[in-house]
Formats: structure tokens, sequence, C-alpha cells
């Protein structure tokens, strides 16, 4: 059996990832935060049926102890570091936080496993992010970075650490620069789920009006689900490397409140107000993902599409707000 360390398996793509590998039949542990709830698996897992199939240690990307003594109690066959402060808005509220989880949180699991001599392989949740102010009309593994965030900073120097890793230490260190990717389990304050939630409030007659920023951004948005089977992928071949995931479909904001709020019967026209305090000091306009190394080396293809997707979304918050009611 073997056995997969996950950072961040409280989060969406955590607990899709655990319900990929424990089909698999893996030993599945998770680095878990200490909070002051009670609640420490947290509801994705619990919306997935996972919350006693997965084991939790204590651990913290920040704490290097934690990741050493986890790593050395585990000794796991795999590593999927995907734990971070991973929204891009509020990371120039709290800047220096997101340097430390998301960028130096991957330095401290690679020097944890460096020290440990542990022949694990690593999988680095890398971002379209850092692509930013595009240099390719298509975005690749060649094309060059330009990031606008200080979350696509942090992300980018968690790359390169694990670029070097590789490189210098031989390890089995793969990055997979995955573009958005989203699923009933995606994070409230994230543009897709923030739609699909204020479409179920006003078809449910909670709310009238959904603020939103700037509606003419546009991204390649794939399902959670698809893009975890592409990270295990990465850790079956015989060489590392970084792999682009997307779909190679890019649609704005306005379109996905086209395609959410038709689901519901409702036109998008009628219930979005624009608030200015959505918007960022500095904006990625378009990200378009070109995954053809990824469909040539892992046979991996996306296999949802953006109306599928938006539904499930649409669906699932519905059925939330009516059991909450
Ligand atoms: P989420 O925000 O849903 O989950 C983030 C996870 O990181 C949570 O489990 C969180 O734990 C954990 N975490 C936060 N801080 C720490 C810390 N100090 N130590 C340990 N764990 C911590 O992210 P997603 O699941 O959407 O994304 C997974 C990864 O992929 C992230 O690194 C993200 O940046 C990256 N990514 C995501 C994309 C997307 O579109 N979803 C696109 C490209 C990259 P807690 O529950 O305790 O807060
Ligand atoms: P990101 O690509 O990781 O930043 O994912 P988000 O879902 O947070 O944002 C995607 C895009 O939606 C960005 O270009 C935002 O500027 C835009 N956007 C417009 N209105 C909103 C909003 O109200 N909330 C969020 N999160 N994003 C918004």
């Amino acid at each position: 059996m073997k056995t997969a360390l996950i950072t961040g398996i409280s989060g969406q793509d955590g607990a899709y990832l655990s319900q990929l590998l424990l089909g698999k039949g893996y030993r599945v542990v998770g680095l878990a935060r200490r909070t002051s709830t009670a609640d420490r698996a947290g509801e994705r897992l619990r919306w997935l049926g996972l919350e006693h199939d997965v084991e939790l240690a204590d651990g913290d990307l920040t704490d290097l102890s934690s990741l050493i003594r986890v790593l050395a109690k585990t000794s796991p066959d795999e590593v999927y570091n995907l734990g971070a402060q991973s929204f891009v808005a509020l990371s120039w509220q709290q800047p220096i936080l997101t340097g430390e989880v998301t960028g130096m949180g991957a330095f401290n699991i690679l020097e944890a496993i460096r020290l440990l001599e542990l022949k694990t392989k690593f999988y680095q949740a890398s971002s379209s992010e850092m692509f930013g102010m595009v240099q390719a009309p298509a975005q690749n593994e060649t094309t060059p970075f330009y990031p606008r965030s200080p979350y696509a900073v942090a992300k980018l120097a968690a790359h390169w650490i694990t670029v070097n890793y590789r490189e210098s230490f031989s390890m089995h260190a793969s990055s997979g620069i995955l573009f958005n990717h989203e699923s009933p389990l995606r994070g409230i304050e994230f543009v897709t789920r923030k739609i699909t939630n204020g479409v179920a409030r006003i078809k449910l007659g909670l709310n009238e009006y959904l603020e939103l920023g700037n509606l003419d951004a546009a991204r390649d948005w794939g399902h959670a689900r698809d893009y975890v089977k592409a990270m295990w992928l990465m850790m079956q071949q015989d060489l590392p490397g970084d792999y682009v995931v997307a779909t190679g479909r890019s649609v704005t904001i306005r379109e996905f409140c086209d395609i959410a709020f038709r689901h519901a019967g409702l036109d998008y026209r009628d219930h979005v107000r624009i608030n200015p305090a959505f918007f960022r000091p500095a904006e990625v306009d378009c990200l378009k993902g070109d995954a053809t190394k990824a469909r040539d080396k892992l046979g991996w293809l996306p296999e949802t599409t953006l109306e599928e997707m938006a539904l499930e979304m649409v669906e699932a918050d519905l059925q939330r707000l009516k059991h909450a009611a």
C-alpha cells in the first residue's frame, strides 16, 4: 500500500485528491493546522464522506520542525504540497504571511525531505497566476512568467525551488502549473463560487443583488476533480517535470455570470452590481492554457465542461441553502 502525505488536505483540491488516492488504495495522511474548533477534517472531506478515511497529522508549513516530525513518522511515497494562502486578493492585505506560507512553505517541506534523505516523490501546486501579465496568447511550460500579486510572486519562488531541488539533488520533484479549477468545494470568496452561491441566494429570495468587481477578466476554468488526476499522473512518471494543466478555453467573468444565472432561469443583468472594492491593485486580465504536454506525456484531458461544472455548483449551493433553512 502506498502512502501519500497531502498538505492542504482540508482545501478544495485536498478533498478531491484524497478521494482519488483512497480509491486507488492509498493510505492518505493530511497535514492539519490546529484551530480553535474541534472540526479538524473540515467540511470538504465531510461533503465527500471521507472524514474517517484519512489520517490527520499536526503540522504547519511555516514550522519546519513539525514537517520533519510528520515526514519522519509517515515515510510517504508521495508528497503533495497543496497548502497555501491561496486567495490572490487577500495577498495584498497579508503579503508577508502569503510569502511565508505559499512561498517559504515549499522551501520548508523540500528541506525537510532533503534533511531526512527520503526517497519520496514531491508535487508542488504551482499556478497560472505566475503568468500574470501574459507573454503569449496561450501559456505553456516555456512561456515566461510575469507575476502580478504577492500570491503569484510567492508561488513563483515555490515553483523555482522545486525545479532547483530537482536539478540540485536529483529529487523526483514535479510542478503542476494548474489553471483555475473550481467545484462545489471551491472557497466561497473565489469568483465562480461567489457567483453560484449568489445565484442560489437570489433564486431562493434571500438576496436581490450580487456585488462583483472586474467582469472583463477572463479565466481558463476547469473542474478540480479532473485536475487532481493530472497531479497523480505526474507522480507516476519515471522522470519528474513541469506541466501546464488547463482546458484551453478562456471565458470572461461576465460570460460565467450569464451561464450560471441562466441555469437558474435568471438574467445576470438584472442582479449583478459592480462594486469597485472588488477591483484589484493589479489585474491578471486573461489566462488561457496550452496543456499539450500534459495530453501527450500524461494522457491527461479535462472531462467536465464549464457549463456542466457551473450547473453542478449552482445545484450544490441551492442544496446547501435549502438544508440550512
Ligand atoms: P484552498 O484555499 O481550498 O486550500 C488551501 C489549503 O492550505 C487548506 O487546506 C489550508 O488549511 C491549507 N493551509 C493554509 N495555510 C497553511 C499553513 N500555514 N500550513 C499548512 N496548511 C495550510 O486551495 P485549493 O485547494 O483551491 O488549491 C490547492 C493548491 O493549489 C493551493 O496551493 C493553491 O494556491 C494552488 N492552486 C489552486 C488553483 C485553483 O484554481 N484552485 C490554481 C492553481 C494553483 P486550512 O483549512 O487550515 O486553512
Ligand atoms: P484568481 O484567478 O485566483 O484570482 O481567482 P478569483 O476567482 O479570485 O478571481 C478571478 C477573476 O475574477 C479576477 O480577475 C478577479 O478580479 C475577478 N473578479 C471580479 N469580481 C470578483 C469578485 O467579486 N471576487 C473575486 N474573487 N474575483 C472577482
